[in-house]
């Protein structure tokens, strides 16, 4: 009779999960690189598909460590993610709108990552594989900071002025005009309600 799988078990199985996932994303992002505008955002993409290249590399690195040979096995969750993400390319956005899109696409992809990675250099470091924790670690730091400077790219302009072209009318330049806030900031709306700001306007 077999016995149980154990974390160990579940650990490979993640690995194989993680290098199917990178390979899915090396063919992803030049279709994404294609469809970006902006270059700050299509140099973005092109470095995370160079980096990506060196997480695949990374992996094999692991699976060695590990006295594992290298596999991979279908994710399914970054397919989900990344038909997605095709499905809004092929939609027909203005440049900055679809700039904002693939900026969300991405950034589904490198939270799924993170929460990949995060579990692996977890349970690396449960079981005392120093050197597997270690190289994974690497990654989940890359995919922490490519999230980060998507949105870095998204707020630095993209989404504002895809808003402007959305909704022309209400600029909000000028302080002193009545404008309605149908895009009020979180924090804002919470203040309205506590009853805080409810007549400091006209
Ligand atoms: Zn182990
Ligand atoms: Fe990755
Ligand atoms: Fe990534």
């Amino acid at each position: 009779m077999a016995s149980a799988g154990t974390l160990h078990d579940a650990f490979i199985d993640e690995l194989r999960d993680a290098y199917h996932a990178e390979k899915q994303v090396t063919k992803a992002l030049p279709k994404m690189i294609k469809a970006a505008s902006s270059d700050e955002l299509r140099e973005a993409f092109e470095n995370h598909l160079e980096e990506t290249k060196g997480q695949i590399a990374r992996l094999e690195e692991v699976f060695a460590s590990l006295d594992e040979k290298v596999k991979a096995k279908k994710c399914d969750g970054m397919a989900g993610i990344l038909e997605e993400g095709k499905s809004a390319m092929e939609e027909d956005f203005d440049d900055l709108t679809m700039d904002a899109t693939l900026i969300a696409s991405a950034q589904r992809v490198e939270h799924y990552e993170m929460a990949a990675y995060g579990t692996l250099v977890a349970w690396a470091e449960a079981m005392g594989h120093t050197e597997a924790a270690e190289l994974l670690q690497a990654t989940l730091d890359e995919e922490k900071a490519a999230d980060e400077k998507l949105t870095e790219i998204a707020q630095g302009g993209i989404n504002t002025e895809a808003a402007a072209a959305a909704h022309p009318e209400q600029d909000g330049e000028d302080e002193d005009e009545p404008t309605p806030a149908p895009v009020a900031k979180r924090g804002a709306a919470k203040a309205v309600s506590a009853g805080k700001t409810k007549t400091s306007r006209r």
